[in-house]
């Protein structure tokens, strides 16, 4: 029924059924969740001797005469003197000469439209409507839906065809959801909801139709997640991996620090799950150094432990170099070799790596992108973890899994996604939380200057700096161009060494260095050499040098709450007190959102202001893939909604409910849903 196409409704011809095309419409159920963009209610009708000029009204009267001018070229105007019951006066329509033979003298209508007053009232009609013949309102007298349409659609149209198609569809709409839950929510049945969103006959009606589709988007993504996750677990079989943690805990008694005792539960939960039969996905959450680096590494030992090769993406060669060198740090000493494989591994070394992978000599690699190119292969790869994975495609994530054969998944990120969101992305992984930092770390404190305020910020960078610490200074990406970034990052640099701090060494790193210029300007500041790095946000992610203390970003009010928290995490890593300096323009708005860094280092609280404040879409930048749209819901506001959904379709997976046949067509849906996406 509802995969009919377009073109079996009256008035749907193929042309009209290309342009509905173009708004994602092809079938009868598409056009029925083709959902208005908002609506006007028009069931108040006024007496035309009532009406005051200005006011959009809905009259009704009857067509008394019709008259006709030319105003100016191309603008005719249509004018009917109308009778209602109290009062008289005009409706004005232009161009459209079909008006007087649709609407003859005699004939009973309601109009909508803004009224002007010369002799008397005067309507500009924007919807009307002909009364007696027998026909429901559409267009007044009732709540009006408006849907965001295409060239050569109208309002007036499309409401027609999505009335038909409801008249079509009506009876015969099975419903999807199984009874209980509907009796569970009190929802409206499917079809009934359908009708009241297009056509709702009270504000009461619409609220109900929304709660009830928006539940149903909500559980069918849900659902599918589930299903997919089901899925992969009883696939061909993950792996067992070792029980013996003895590798592990030689690991971790040779580190210079005690785990934090929220890095020892995480670790905990992810050993586990890798000793488990079923292959493992967990993502592991934790604010900027909160220490993901160590949990990663004793999970990768675990892995090579019981002979399983590990490997772990990282999103850009500085911090692939960062996290191979952490990694040999700890694992050097137990035996373990570590690769570092990116774009820019000279063959030779390239064709060693890819020479141990494949032979299994080489237990463990870190990289970037280039792990997922072709001729890469492991011989038993047990393990993948993917850092910073929001920077990550699905698919990309997915290239790296079929190296191995149903190998455990475990994605870290740094951005810390209000749970929110979390769970409506990653509904089907696990979620290990890490909510601590380690000991010693102190709060950065964060001030907001104005341009004029720059020196004040320079004096804090020259005190820091002679004291022994380090200092970075951020040029934002101007209109997303790197390149316009970089521009503004290497003269500020020169800026910066010859007038401002001469007698110290000023670095430059941004993403029109080739990779090894960066790592070498990289390496000079962790070694010292470098006092003030300059730098476009390409050091945003992972970069851990404890001996920063100051943490300056130009055009701070370009930047997301989030990725403000990122860079301002690279500082106060050390217990050295740190120091965040924004530097922002003086609008109001910035200064607001600016100000909940001020008063917040909470990743997580920062994260859910500015989902507030920009909305999902923008929250995750440009890169993010993967983020679910819906039609009804939106987040975080419908977060209430999304956890319901999802605690429903987790039992609806656990009791196996979905292969019973209430559940038959929900479930078919959710898997269309989610088709396409695997983690
Ligand atoms: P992130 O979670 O941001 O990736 P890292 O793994 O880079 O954090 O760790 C940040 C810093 O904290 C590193 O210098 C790391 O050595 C250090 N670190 C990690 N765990 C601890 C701990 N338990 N105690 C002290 N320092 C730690
Ligand atoms: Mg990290």
């Amino acid at each position: 029924m509802l995969d009919r196409p377009v073109t079996t409704l009256r008035y749907v011809g193929p042309q009209k059924a290309a342009r509905l095309q173009r708004l994602g419409i092809q079938t009868i159920g598409d056009l029925l969740f083709f959902f208005p963009r908002r609506y006007e209610d028009r069931r108040q009708l006024k007496e035309l001797a009532a009406v005051r000029a200005g006011e959009t009204v809905t009259v009704q009267a009857t067509i008394k005469a019709w008259e006709e001018k030319e105003l100016r070229p191309r603008l005719h105007l249509f004018r009917a003197l109308i009778q209602g019951r109290q009062g008289a006066g005009y409706a004005l329509w232009f161009n459209q000469p079909f008006i007087k033979r649709q609407l003859p003298p005699g004939v009973e209508v309601v109009l909508t439209g803004k009224v002007n007053y010369r002799q008397g009232p005067e309507i500009q009609v924007s919807d009307y409507e002909a009364l007696g013949t027998g026909d429901t309102s559409l267009h007044t007298r009732r709540i009006v839906p408006f849907y965001p349409l295409t060239a050569g659609l109208t309002q007036r149209w499309l409401r027609l065809v999505i009335h038909l198609a409801l008249e079509e569809v009506r009876e015969k709409l099975p419903e999807i959801l199984p009874l209980s839950l509907i009796q569970r929510y009190r929802l409206l049945p499917r079809s009934q909801a359908l009708q009241y969103i297009h056509f709702p006959p009270d504000p009461g009606a619409l609220h109900q139709a929304r709660r009830r589709l928006k539940y149903e988007e909500l559980l069918i993504w849900e659902l599918g997640l589930h299903l997919n996750r089901r899925q992969r677990q009883q696939g061909r079989g993950g792996i067992a991996h070792t029980p013996d943690n003895s590798l592990v805990q030689r690991l971790i008694a040779a580190l210079p620090f005690r785990l934090t005792g929220a890095q020892e539960r995480v670790l905990a939960e992810i050993l586990a799950d890798m000793e488990a039969p079923r292959p493992m996905a967990r993502l592991l959450q934790g604010d900027v150094g909160s220490g993901k680096t160590v949990v990663a590494a004793a999970a990768m030992a675990k892995a090579v432990a019981g002979g399983w090769q590990a490997a772990l993406m990282a999103p850009t060669e500085i911090l692939a170099e960062q996290h191979g060198r952490t990694l040999q740090r700890v694992l050097t000493p137990l035996k373990i070799p570590v690769a570092v494989l990116t774009g820019n591994t000279p063959r030779s070394g390239r064709e060693t790596i890819l020479a141990g992978l494949a032979t299994g000599q080489l237990p463990l690699v870190v990289g970037t992108h280039a792990l997922i190119q072709e001729g890469v292969n492991f011989k038993a790869l047990g393990l993948v973890v993917i850092d910073e994975q929001h920077r990550f495609g699905v698919d990309q994530r997915a290239a790296l899994l079929i190296k191995g054969v149903e190998p455990d998944l475990l994605v870290m990120t740094a951005t810390p996604i209000p749970r929110t969101l979390a769970l409506a992305l990653y509904g089907d992984l696990d979620v290990s939380l890490l909510d601590e930092l380690p000991p010693g770390r102190q709060p950065v404190t964060t001030l907001v200057l104005t341009d004029r305020q720059r020196a004040k910020a320079y004096q804090l960078i020259q005190r820091e700096v002679r004291a022994g610490h380090q200092a970075y200074v951020i040029c934002p990406l101007i209109d997303a161009s790197e390149s316009l970034a970089a521009e503004a990052a290497i003269g500020m640099a020169k800026r910066l060494q010859e007038e401002v701090f001469p007698a110290y060494p000023v670095g430059l790193v941004h993403g029109r260095l080739k990779a090894s210029e960066k790592e070498e300007v990289m390496d000079s500041f962790r070694q010292g050499k470098i006092a003030i790095l300059v730098a476009t946000t390409v050091v945003e992610v992972g970069v851990d040098v404890p001996n920063a203390t100051v943490m300056l970003i130009e055009g701070a009010e370009r930047l997301g709450l989030a990725q403000l928290h990122q860079l301002r995490g690279r500082v106060g890593r050390g217990t050295a007190p740190a120091f965040c300096l924004l530097i922002a323009g003086n609008s109001q708005a910035a200064r607001e959102r600016l100000a909940v860094l001020v008063s917040s280092q909470d990743g997580f609280a920062i994260a859910e202001a500015d989902l507030k404040f920009r909305g999902p879409g923008e929250f995750f930048g440009t890169r993010q893939h993967g983020l679910p749209e819906f039609r009804l819901a939106t987040l975080p506001a419908d977060a209430r909604v999304l956890e319901q959904a999802r605690q429903d379709a987790r039992q609806i997976c656990q009791e196996g409910l979905w292969q019973l046949s209430p559940y038959g067509e929900l479930c078919q849906a959710a898997r269309e849903k989610i088709a396409g996406l695997q983690f």
